[in-house]
């Protein structure tokens, strides 16, 4: 048997026949920045987050720089987060000139929300949760301390997008939900993209400027802007697959169920899903001893397996130019060398699955 741990091709397989009509007709019209079909996923997505309004722009990564901007994040601010993301969390916190102040995360990855409080001083800007593989971290504690601090929540939700607390969905508890698109996340296009969502109507007028060079119109430039604004190409992918989301997100989840009830070793620990949480399984994470003999066992076993983040990003090189100091983050160093992303995708079949979890249970037999 050969599993890959993502399957693209697949994906564009079994939707190739409808989308090519679609891709013909954005590109017959001509409108390639900018267009109908940016407009009509900004419209779809602001509905399916539940929130007022949505703006699509060209990755997660600009989605984080816009909202940070746009709290006020300047030279010499601090913005909390973690130290076991995706490396580009912390660099627009760099790249806007302030300085990252990480939090060390709980058993299940996401941020303790009971250490946030002791490192706000008077320069925090912003608190940034990441609700890492589709899970969500306590937001009913982080919103009590963002009001009590007055200090605005940007979510990083790249993995998260409908994923939900306490029935709440994902992007829509901070000032500010920033999402990816990009290939490998649940809703995909065929490049970079992502958007970010929000109720406020300063914040949603402001970005979508800000996206656009800062133009108010053609001629007039109020203030300095990027270029960070979807492709009409993208965005026509991005409406054509949205309508496949629920149904990824559920067969996801069901896989999740089949590897609960078959993963059977001790040695085997993953957190279960909380009951007020509703996760997406953006990845599915196991923690274990012998991890890097485990990942190649199962490469043998013709499994491809991944791990997200083998390296903290406390100790990154790039962050190590910047910040010498050692800093100690006992649980996030910890999972490192544990951590192992399983396939979850939906085109996984159910034999697969059984197939993977009877290798990595007769692994730890022979291992004990
Ligand atoms: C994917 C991802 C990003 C960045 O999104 P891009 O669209 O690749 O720029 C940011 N944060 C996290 C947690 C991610 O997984």
């Amino acid at each position: 048997m050969k599993i890959d741990y993502v399957n693209l091709s697949t994906q564009y397989k079994l939707e190739r026949f409808k989308l090519i009509q679609l891709i013909d007709k954005t590109l017959m019209s001509g409108l390639h920045v900018g267009g109908n079909e940016i407009l009509k996923f900004e419209k779809k997505i602001a509905k399916l987050c539940n929130t007022k309004y949505a703006v699509a722009v060209n990755s997660g990564t600009d989605a984080l720089t816009l909202a940070l901007h746009l709290a006020g994040v300047r030279k010499g601010d601090e913005v909390i987060t973690v130290p076991n993301s995706f490396i580009a969390t912390t660099a627009v916190i760099i790249h806007l000139g302030a300085k990252p102040v990480f939090v060390d995360v709980k058993d299940d990855q996401n941020i303790n929300e009971n250490l946030i409080e002791q490192k706000i001083t008077n320069k925090t800007k912003a608190i940034m949760p990441v609700h890492l593989g589709g899970r969500m971290c306590n937001m009913k504690k982080i919103l009590s301390i963002s009001k009590k601090y007055k200090i605005p929540i940007i979510e990083d939700c790249a993995q998260s997008i409908l994923s939900k607390y306490d029935k709440r969905l994902s992007g829509s508890w901070g000032d500010v939900g920033c999402f990816s698109t990009h290939p490998l996340k649940n809703l995909n296009a065929a490049g970079d993209g992502g958007f970010l969502v929000t109720n406020k109507k300063s914040i949603y007028l402001a970005s979508k400027s800000l996206i656009n060079h800062g133009m108010e119109n053609r001629d007039k430039v109020s203030n300095f802007g990027y270029v960070s604004r979807m492709d009409n190409l993208q965005a026509t992918i991005l409406n054509f697959r949205i309508k496949a989301l629920k149904k990824t997100i559920k067969l996801r989840r069901a896989n999740f169920k089949i590897y609960l009830k078959n993963l059977n070793n001790k040695r085997v620990f993953f957190p279960k899903e909380k009951i007020d949480e509703f996760n997406t399984y953006h990845t599915f994470v196991i923690q274990v001893d012998n991890r890097d003999k485990l990942k190649k066992f199962l490469k043998r076993k013709g499994i491809n397996t991944s791990i997200h983040y083998p390296i903290p990003i406390h100790f990154q090189k790039a962050y190590r130019k910047i910040y010498s100091k050692k800093e100690n983050y006992t649980n996030a160093e910890n999972q490192a060398k544990r951590i192992l992303t399983l396939p979850i995708n939906q085109f996984l079949k159910k034999k697969e699955i059984l197939y993977i979890c009877k290798a990595i249970n007769n692994f730890y037999k022979k291992h004990d």
